[in-house]
């Protein structure tokens, strides 16, 4: 059956669908980055608070700002703006029609999109534009004023082309019309994901107006949140499975894995919806959350990435089926990113890996060593070096997280140890490419990459290992650099 609100009711008895109804739902959030991850956390969260019967003023509408948004706008329009989620593990299978999306601004449409922000129903503008969208200089943390995007939204604010250029517009917009800011709640894995986007909002503001900076710092609320829920890319293979397995034709289903978790600041003044019915944490302070889940977890996914790649591996499972990879997981987190990590209230780290480590070897869900893989330039200095950085400063060994940064700086140079060549997407991949290759026989050209290896590339500590073990790993592979590592040889 293609999906459709018109066919919601002939769907197969498998699948579940919205018990409210998709019409009754009110516009209260505009979410930008409408991708897999969206669809697989926030707007299934909101259904769920649809399905229990309250807080329907609060229903999605889509906005993005890319050429590729519209391709996804049509994909999701000819199906009234309905997804079908699809979680998996090795016990559990279910498919259900989420509906808490009722809306997605036409991309470019400036004025339109102003408008819809500037009214006063939308009370929250979220956002998942991944990691590299923020506009931040890698290594320094720090907004980068001077991008050129930014440079031309600023001096047009009228008709901007950014998320923060967008937002902002809407805020002023609504402070001359003399309505309460929205709050705006950033769904990226960025350590301190609210900090960074106020950063982003109020130094478009400054580049302006001074005032209005500090109008921005004052008046709107920026949350930080932790999200957790791991969403692959969708391929035709997740089409062709929900189309044999459950008989329903989705242009852009979402797979993801049963488990899901949203920490987020109560920090809301223009009001916000009932999540904790849902199983949302609202804290006070987010950071210790986001710190466990961006070090051990996307930290995780970023060490084992690489070695995966090497030895061309396909999937996340498959990597976790190998025991060096899994055992060098293992011996990385408990020996080095656990033990620097401050304690979280009621959260026992040994307990919190363990279920990582079921989640990545979870043979259903399909996540790609690709994936983990893409966006090493913005990644790295987000979920491995900050770990590294803190260990060098406390006189602590950093073995594991040199192979891991050696692991990355191999990868890059394109091809995998049996010469395959890797598809690399990064917005800095023809760059890296050059400097790995040189890393070849000089591993510092690699490390002079200062705007990704900050400080952490200067220590010398950190040189001496770094450069040791990418030569092995050029000489032997990574299967036998592994082993060394595993065997405390390294
Ligand atoms: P996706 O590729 O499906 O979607 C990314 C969205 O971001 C798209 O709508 C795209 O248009 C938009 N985007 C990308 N770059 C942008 C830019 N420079 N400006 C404006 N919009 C931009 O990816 P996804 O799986 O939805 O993941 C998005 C983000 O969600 C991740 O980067 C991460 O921060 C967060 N997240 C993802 C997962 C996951 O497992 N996929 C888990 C936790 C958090």
């Amino acid at each position: 059956v293609k999906l459709s609100k018109a066919t919601l009711q002939n769907l197969p008895k498998n699948v579940g669908v919205p018990g409210y109804s998709q019409s009754g739902l009110k516009a209260g959030i505009i979410h930008f980055g409408i991708g897999n991850f969206h669809r697989a956390h926030q707007a299934v969260y909101l259904d769920e608070l649809f399905n229990a019967g309250t807080d329907h003023e609060w229903g999605l509408v889509g906005a993005g700002v890319l050429a590729s948004d519209e391709t996804m706008r049509q994909k999701l329009q000819a199906q009234d703006w309905l997804t079908t989620v699809v979680e998996q593990d090795s016990g559990h299978r279910t498919a259900h029609v989420t509906a808490s999306m009722i809306d997605y601004l036409q991309p470019g449409d400036t004025a339109n999109i102003i408008a819809r922000l500037a009214d006063p129903e939308i009370r929250i503008v979220s956002l998942t534009i991944t990691e590299g969208g923020y506009f931040i200089d890698p290594a320094s943390g720090v907004f980068n004023p001077q991008h050129p995007a930014i440079v031309s939204d600023a001096a047009n604010i009228k008709d901007p082309s950014t998320v923060f250029g967008l937002i902002l517009a809407g805020l002023m917009r609504r402070r001359d019309e003399g309505t309460a800011p929205f709050t705006v709640m950033s769904c990226d894995n960025i350590p301190g994901n609210g900090h960074v986007t106020c950063d982003a909002v109020s130094g478009l503001a400054a580049v302006i107006d001074p005032n209005l900076a500090q109008w921005v710092k004052d008046q709107v609320a920026f949350p930080n949140s932790m999200v957790d829920r791991i969403t692959p890319a969708t391929t035709d293979r997740e089409r062709g499975l929900l189309a044999t397995d459950f008989g329903v034709e989705d242009n852009w289903p979402v797979f993801c894995e049963p488990f899901k978790q949203w920490v987020l600041e109560d920090h809301f003044p223009a009001g916000r919806p009932a999540l904790e019915k849902v199983g949302v944490t609202f804290v006070k302070d987010v950071a210790p959350y986001e710190l466990m889940k961006i070090r051990i977890l996307n930290g995780g996914h970023a060490a084992i990435a690489y070695p995966a790649s090497l030895m061309d591996i396909h999937f996340v499972h498959e990597a976790m089926e190998e025991p060096l990879i899994r055992d060098f997981l293992t011996k990385l987190e408990r020996e080095e990113i656990i033990p620097v990590l401050p304690p979280v209230p009621g959260t026992s780290f040994d307990a919190y890996f363990d279920l990582i480590v079921r989640r990545f070897s979870n043979p259903k869900i399909g996540d790609t060593i690709q994936r983990l893989c893409q966006d090493g330039s913005n990644r790295q200095p987000k979920f491995i070096l900050p770990t590294t950085a803190d260990r060098l400063k406390a006189g602590n060994g950093i073995t594991g997280l040199s192979l891991v940064s050696a692991l990355w700086c191999r990868f890059c140079a394109g091809t995998t140890d049996s010469g395959k060549p890797t598809n690399y997407l990064d917005a800095s991949a023809e760059r890296l490419k050059v400097e790995a290759l040189k890393a070849k026989d000089d591993p510092k050209a690699f490390l002079a990459m200062t705007d990704i290896f900050g400080e952490v590339g200067t220590s010398p500590i950190f040189v001496e290992s770094f450069s040791r073990i990418l030569r092995i790993l050029w000489d032997k592979g990574a299967r036998e650099t592994l082993t060394l590592y595993l065997a405390d040889k390294l």
